[in-house]
């Protein structure tokens, strides 16, 4: 199964992501996680550093795609989790998005589905277009992580539109939303109202997980020795439990921009 988590920049795909990781490599699945995001630490807390990444190795290999093998670029993570990086272009020069393109070609070229239960992509998508959108081409289903803002909700709108487009040629479903780093969900349940999905759960701001991301150790890691953590890695349990009972998933019909604007706005 492969799903791609999408989400606005620093929204906490990364931290979603790497728990949710764990959570099914806890419950016997061959996981491997993949970072979408030019900011390549999508699996920090998995590894405990900046793992190379696919643009590093390849560079190194004057970009000869058929030298490169699979433990140049997948990483053992905590939990078992095998962790990749696609990484990005030095800062002004190329496309992150063909970053993104490439590693999901060269994952296919190494067969690395065949090797794993659960591929899980996280990807930048404040807009998903161009290689960004190489994941959901690839992916069985989608997750989208938001907080209960405009900006994040404005993404999960334009996500959506993606995730209909794509199902019109493939098999991609929409799984649901993850609400984090929020107590209040008066929005989000604004949005699910006029724009269907399921909401997965609801995540709200939890200091240990900003510490998590500065010790380079998931959440889960960090319930070892903090057994009252426990109760949030539920949380991400939870959306492993749901996402591995193969939910029926939907296509969604985003809103147009305007109507989003009126509904998310007091006036
Ligand atoms: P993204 O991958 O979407 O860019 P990250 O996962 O890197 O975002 O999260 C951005 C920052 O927010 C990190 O420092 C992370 O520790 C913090 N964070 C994420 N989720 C939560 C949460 N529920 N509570 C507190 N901090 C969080
Ligand atoms: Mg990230």
């Amino acid at each position: 199964m492969k799903v791609a988590v999408y989400g606005k920049g620093g929204i906490g795909k990364s931290t979603t992501s790497c728990n949710i990781s764990i959570a099914l490599a806890r419950r016997g699945k061959r996981v491997l996680q993949i970072g979408c995001d030019p900011k390549h630490d999508s699996t920090f807390t998995l590894t405990g550093f900046l793992i190379p990444t696919i643009i590093d190795t390849l560079q190194s290999k004057d970009y000869h795609y058929e030298d490169v093998w699979p433990e140049d670029v997948i990483h053992k993570g905590y939990g078992g989790v095998d962790c990749v990086e696609a990484g990005g272009p030095p800062a002004g020069a190329g496309c992150g998005g063909y970053v993104v393109g490439e590693t999901v070609k060269l994952l296919k070229e190494l067969n690395a589905s065949y090797e794993y239960d659960i591929i899980l992509f996280d990807v930048l998508g404040d807009v998903v277009r161009g290689g960004f959108a190489a994941p959901s081409n690839y992916a069985d289903y989608c997750i989208i992580i938001t907080d209960n803002g405009f900006d994040a909700l404005f993404a999960a709108n334009c996500i959506a539109a993606s995730v209909r487009e794509k199902a019109h040629t493939h098999p991609l479903r929409l799984a649901g939303l993850v609400g984090n780093r929020t107590s209040e969900r008066d929005l989000i349940d604004k949005y699910v109202e006029a724009c269907p999905m399921p909401v997965l759960e609801v995540l709200p701001l939890i200091e240990d997980i900003r510490v998590s991301r500065v010790k380079g150790k998931t959440l889960f890691e960090m319930a070892e020795c903090q057994p009252n953590l426990n109760y949030v890695c539920d949380f991400h349990s939870n959306v492993a439990d749901q996402t591995l009972s193969k939910p029926e998933g939907i296509v969604p019909r985003e809103i147009p921009d305007r109507e989003l604007f009126s509904l998310l706005s007091d006036f």
